[in-house]
């Protein structure tokens, strides 16, 4: 199905940041002598025309005070502007657009947080491909993505925009995305330079508050919340961007150990970094800035390249320049590392789109297969009693019940605005689509709808479903219909779960539950008797503890995106098999957040089940965890020695077999857990992984590589990073809980 874009070759080649080749530098440098310190600053200006600049942009443009433009997508208009600032501006500098190409541009594939349920990094490299495809295709050659922040609680609503929980995986998921944007090389036409964001540690704000402070200690940030960037900046990432809150106390935009310290000397980031929307100007409101000239100066200074809207930099920056609070070489740095990013992207010589050519890349038959697989590969299998799944190909009449099930523009997830949600594909289109010959198999009622208790920042450009039930007589009547609906066909299949825009950037929530009369009405479903499968549409853990105790077929099919309702027919009908894993904790109630699995050691440490006076404090389904219509087994768990030296690497296998007549993937996870170390450690920790292929009653043997240094640790005692010696516990299995396949091993000096 997947068209062979092949990317593997591209790994080598982009392991580190690219050094600016002597061609380069001279273009670069030659240009910058030639540049007024107005038209440098402009450089380091984005602008957004959906604000108060939306009359001004070609004056701006010509003025030479933009570098960037943020949100346009119309290939005709970044071809006027680009002619603007090629043809009219004094020095011809072309601008570089950016967007949000999260996960698709128009052709929208899973979210990114399903992305790391798949497990499958080549997945999420070949998604990005394809959705630079089409970014390029209409002239926006910056990503701002992937978002690489680690989130351990589910209330966070952008944990949606990540690879959840956990380091390691969060590590594959950034660089495999960083690939897949930026392709083999920046300069091909169809790659775009991605941008790393938050940096960093936005995934721990307090409470799971969007915006609010994050308070992380030196060793989590060292070995959970950078290790991602670090992953991604060493994939050759062009750009990072900096997160909103504040960092222990350090507001992200003005914060010189992040910037300067971490990213560019210890690093050796040569790309640049850009502010997060008006984040500059809110140096004031966090109070580490007096007014907006020093805002300015306290973030050009902390080591920020460009700004993201609000003019601060183009405003302040002359003068803090002129009275020396902001020295030249620091501006000349910064533009530099601006100028490169765009002469690697080649738009000094290609600066326009192929408008032309534009629209036959959008939605494509090759972006609609890829979106489908990705869409299937995603999916995690919650439960199966009684081997519900797959259904029957011809299971009798079905009932298609939620306020999901046919919703176009939820199944598209928060955070695909270049998208057309007429192009989706609803589960209700899905289903009738693969029952075409016999419509009326299929009967769909809504039951309920989700009723707004807050308002996202996007609803403005990407209204919400309208609500259509207002009376308590067209409520109960529309629930009314659904139970007898299912109680009419011979299968149900409730399509439930979070409206999109309860995810992403401001949509944190108090509760983890189905929220409406969702609930109210999968009881009432199940309590007819009838078999039950629920879909669930979400961008977040969920605390569905009933469903998990009555409902006997759950799929977690996420927001599986523009082809996510035939994804979900595949799905449910055996056409795919669900292979993903979860990529957070499962909790039972909200009020357990955050949970994660990687926690340290603690006294008492066997009655994790029993913390709370008034429920349970062990997850509903732990990281990792998913299930298939095939049947694996793991054994014969082997290490290459049961010594490793502390640079060295060890290999471990174990024979991974299909013990059912149906062929499916399995995830071999690898978690380690050091004894005893200079600081506490975890109780374990994913150290490798591999999804494997399997036919029915195949058995293959799957090697895992463990390299000494994903052993070491930043020791909040010896406040350094070591690999320290010591007796090391493993386990290889299939979940973060699983303990059958255990060993133990010596990291020697
Ligand atoms: C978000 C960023 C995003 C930017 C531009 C901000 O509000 O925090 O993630 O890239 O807007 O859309």
């Amino acid at each position: 199905l997947l068209l062979p874009v092949v990317l593997t070759p591209v790994m080598p080649m982009m392991a580190q940041t690219p050094s600016p080749s002597a061609k380069e530098a001279r273009f670069v440098d030659d240009l910058l002598k030639k540049m007024t310190l107005e038209e440098k600053i402009g450089q380091m200006s984005q602008i957004a025309l959906n604000t108060d600049d939306a009359g001004k942009a070609e004056d701006m443009v010509k003025a030479g005070q933009v570098g960037s433009f943020l949100f346009v997508t119309d290939p005709a208009r970044i071809n006027a502007l680009q002619h603007v600032a090629v043809d009219q501006s004094r020095l011809h500098i072309p601008i570089l657009f950016g967007f949000d190409v999260i996960h698709g541009f128009r052709t929208v594939y899973p979210v990114p947080l399903a992305m790391a349920a798949s497990f499958k990094p080549e997945l999420a490299t070949l998604a990005q491909r394809h959705a630079a495809m089409e970014a390029s295709a209409a002239g926006v050659r910056w990503t701002f993505a992937p978002m690489v922040d680690i989130a351990h609680d589910a209330r966070w609503g952008r944990i949606m925009e990540g690879a959840g929980e956990d380091p390691y995986l969060g590590a594959r998921m950034a660089e495999a995305q960083v690939r897949g944007f930026q392709g083999s090389s920046l300069s091909n036409a169809d790659s775009i330079v991605a941008c790393v964001k938050h940096y960093a540690g936005y995934g721990a704000a307090d409470g799971g508050r969007d915006y609010d402070s994050s308070n992380i200690s030196d060793a989590d940030l060292e070995n959970i919340y950078l290790p991602p960037f670090h992953a991604a900046e060493k994939a050759g990432a062009g750009t990072f961007m900096t997160a909103y809150m504040d960092l222990n106390g350090v507001p992200a935009a003005g914060n010189r150990w992040l910037m300067r310290d971490v990213l560019k000397e210890r690093w050796g980031f040569k790309g640049f970094i850009v502010s997060d929307w008006d984040a500059v100007h809110a140096l004031q409101t966090h109070g580490m800035a007096k007014d907006a000239a020093d805002a300015a100066a306290i973030s050009a200074n902390a080591g920020m390249d460009m700004e993201m809207t609000g003019h601060v930099f183009r405003d302040n920056l002359p003068a803090q320049v002129k009275s020396g609070a902001v020295k030249m070489a620091t501006i000349d740095e910064a533009v530099k590392r601006i100028l490169s990013v765009k002469y690697e992207l080649g738009l000094f010589e290609h600066p326009y789109a192929d408008v032309a050519a534009a629209p036959g890349k959008f939605v494509n038959a090759e972006q609609r297969a890829a979106a489908r697989k990705a869409g299937a590969e995603v999916a995690v299998l919650l439960r199966n009693e009684g081997n519900l799944l797959p259904l029957k190909k011809a299971p009798g009449t079905i009932a298609v019940i939620g306020p999901l099930a046919d919703s176009k523009v939820d199944i598209g997830g928060s955070w695909s605005l270049a998208s057309h949600p007429a192009d989706n594909v609803s589960v209700l289109e899905g289903l009738k689509q693969r029952f075409a010959a016999t419509p009326d198999v299929v009967k769909y009622a809504k039951g309920v709808e989700i009723e707004r208790t807050g308002h996202s920042i996007f609803d403005p450009q990407f209204p919400p479903v309208p609500v259509t039930m207002h009376t308590d007589a067209e409520k109960k009547a529309a629930f009314d219909e659904a139970i007898a609906t299912v109680k009419s066909a011979d299968v149900t299949i409730m399509v439930l779960g979070e409206s999109q825009n309860m995810n992403g950037e401001k949509a944190s929530r108090l509760s983890l539950d189905l929220p409406g009369k969702q609930e109210e009405l999968l009881e009432a479903a199940v309590a007819t008797g009838k078999p039950v499968v629920l879909v669930l549409m979400n961008g977040r853990p969920l605390s569905i503890d009933w469903a998990a105790q009555h409902v006997p077929a759950i799929l977690e099919a996420w927001y599986p995106g523009t082809e996510g309702g035939n994804a979900v027919a595949d799905l449910l009908f055996g056409d795919a098999v669900p292979g993903g894993k979860l990529p957070a904790t499962f909790p039972r109630s909200a009020s357990q957040e955050p949970l994660f699995y990687a926690h340290y050691l603690r006294q008492n440490p066997h009655e994790t089940a029993a913390l709370y006076w008034d429920g349970s404090s062990a997850p509903l389904y732990p990281f990792g965890y998913g299930l298939s219509y095939a049947k694996f087994s793991m054994n014969n768990l082997k290490m290459s020695s049961a010594k490793v030296a502390a640079d060295g690497t060890m290999q471990v296998s174990i024979d991974v077999k299909n013990d059912s007549n149906v062929a499916g993937d399995e995830v071999v996870q690898l978690y380690t857990h050091q004894r005893a170390g200079s600081a506490s450690r975890p109780v374990r920790e994913l150290k490798g992984f591999k999804r494997v292929s399997l036919k029915a009653g195949e058995t293959q043997t799957v090697t895992l590589a463990l390299d000494s240094h994903e052993l070491g640790f930043w020791s909040s005692a010896t406040r350094k990073f070591a690999v320290e010696p010591g007796t090391f516990d493993l386990w290889v299995g299939n979940s973060s809980a699983s303990t059958e396949n255990h060993a133990t091993f010596e990291v020697t000096k």
